[in-house]
């Protein structure tokens, strides 16, 4: 299958390492989980302790199964981005790090869902139209 075909690809092969990457550079300390206001509606990730958490969030992006835990936390984030300004590691954006966790529990990148995903049958549909708005024809007949 060429690019053309699927042109997520590319995509989905950038996050998986991207994942890869920010498993490696989170140390777990919990910052980010403390800082996020989602919590109180997460009650396995609210009952578990910090290490727990991360550790299920770190295996979810090694490609692994995450605990129960982690997955409470990650299907309740709403991107607030309140934890991006409280990780001490360089290089690594935990709102980025939690977005990419949930693409990987909702099976987004190629993996078993691990999270209940909701369909939207008209999605596809909605895109398109909206980017008609704002392509050009050459650009509407490269990538619609
Ligand atoms: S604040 Fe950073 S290092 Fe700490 S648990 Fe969150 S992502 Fe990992």
């Amino acid at each position: 299958m060429t690019d053309r075909e699927h042109p997520g690809a590319k995509t989905s092969v950038f996050l998986r390492a991207e994942a890869e990457r920010m498993a490696s550079l989170c140390t777990g300390c919990g910052n980010c989980l403390r800082a996020c206001p989602m919590v109180a509606f997460a009650p396995l990730a609210q009952a578990a302790g910090a290490d727990e958490v991360m550790q299920g969030v770190r295996d979810l992006l090694r490609g692994g199964k995450a605990n129960a835990a982690a997955l409470s936390w990650i299907a309740a984030c709403s991107r607030s981005a309140l934890c991006s300004g409280v990780c001490p590691v360089d290089g690594l954006d935990p709102a980025f790090m939690m977005r990419v966790a949930k693409m990987r529990a909702m099976g987004a990148l190629g993996d078993p869902a691990q999270i209940a995903v909701r369909e939207d049958a008209q999605l596809a549909q909605r895109v398109k139209a909206f980017a008609r708005l704002t392509l050009s024809d050459t650009e509407q007949e490269e990538w619609l």
